[in-house]
């Protein structure tokens, strides 16, 4: 049923990739006069005047440990932005071709299909903010190629119910994407364990929300080698540089902090959500599998801007469908969170 040749953009299908120095020559040397490098060196120190590892082994090596996802089924983007813009790119024929999304979701999908010149089409979530699923069914038509489904959801912050995603997989012959941006903050499994049951499954990881790191921008995909094959096709060479490779490995090595961290903030997660839902102008805190809260809130367009006031900024969600009156807040420190709780009380007298 899932044909990924037939997927494919054709002039994908014939791409001929860019060959590298370093896809060409693998092995060991002591003089390299192949990447018209500078030989002398940098003004950095170490090896910077050399070109990265394209397919940065060691990272996924790190990653292949830890997830337990072998090597030939990661790729690393440029933030998970990239992994998203990537797959518009090999899959999507500009003009013709078709993705559903499920709003409301991050935004991301639709600016990069719009980038790409690709029909996005909606089918809302239902009231209790899960896939509606008769509605994605009646979409689907011969030119849609990916469905976009993000679990733990933001800016709902709910998951998907497990069985609805894989009645997704079952029935949809093109790529179904779910982005586990915050799966770490959730007490739902990963499906980056069923890879193997699912040719069509991209899962979608990054290393900008649990792990701390969103000013390195290292997003992951984790899919069938095949599908991997058509990302490290058509990524620019050198996606990853250097010094992002190093401080990922060093970072990857401290996956213990990273558990301590997690811990911690969903800990400060439900006590905020307790707090919030004591206040007089909170209506409701939805519940969270993620690391920020979507609280419904009287005025909350007023709210906001007298937080801004306040110097506390919070995403303003309240004019996105489902999400009427609603405030997005990501939890912050004992102190900030503390913070933000007293500015409302304020409010509220
Ligand atoms: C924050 C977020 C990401 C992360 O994007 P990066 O480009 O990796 O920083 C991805 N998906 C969702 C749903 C997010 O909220």
């Amino acid at each position: 049923m899932f044909d990924l040749d037939r997927l494919l953009r054709d002039n994908i299908r014939r791409l001929v990739p860019y060959s590298s120095a370093r896809d060409e020559f693998k092995g060991e040397a002591q003089v390299f006069l192949d990447a018209n490098e500078n030989s002398l060196g940098s003004p950095l120190t170490r090896w910077y005047n050399r070109y990265p590892d394209p397919h940065q082994w060691k990272v996924k090596e790190a990653i292949s440990k830890i997830k337990g996802i072998p090597p030939q089924h990661i790729f690393l983007g440029n933030g998970s932005d990239e992994c998203i813009d990537l797959l518009y790119r090999a899959f999507c024929i500009p003009g013709k071709d078709n993705v559903i999304i499920n709003p409301p979701t991050y935004g991301m999908y639709e600016v990069s299909a719009n980038i790409n010149d690709v029909e996005v089409r909606r089918a809302v979530l239902l009231d209790d903010f899960q896939l509606d699923l008769v509605h994605l069914e009646n979409l689907v038509d011969e030119n849609t190629k990916m469905i976009w489904i993000c679990s733990p959801n933001n800016p709902t912050a709910n998951s998907m119910n497990r069985q609805d995603i894989e009645i997704v997989l079952n029935n949809f012959p093109g790529v179904v994407v779910v982005d586990e941006a915050y799966i770490n903050f959730s007490r739902h499994k990963s499906f980056i364990q069923e890879l193997s049951d699912y040719p069509n499954l991209v899962v979608l990881q990054t290393m900008s929300k649990a792990w701390g790191l969103a000013g390195l921008r290292m997003g992951m995909a984790f899919a069938s080698e095949a599908i991997i094959d058509v990302y490290n096709k058509v990524k620019p060479p050198y996606n990853i540089s250097q010094v992002n490779q190093e401080l990922a490995l060093q970072a990857l090595e401290e996956v213990g902090q990273v558990n301590d961290m997690i811990r911690q903030l969903v800990t400060m997660r439900e006590q905020l959500a307790t707090d919030l839902a004591g206040l007089p102008l909170v209506l409701k805190v939805y519940p969270s599998d993620a690391n920020f809260l979507l609280v419904k809130m009287n005025n909350a367009r007023g709210i906001y801007e007298s937080l801004l006031e306040d110097g506390i900024v919070v995403r303003d969600r309240s004019k996105v469908e489902l999400c009427e009156g609603c405030l997005r807040i990501t939890v912050g420190t004992e102190k900030e969170n503390a913070e933000l709780v007293e500015a409302l009380r304020a409010l509220s007298r």
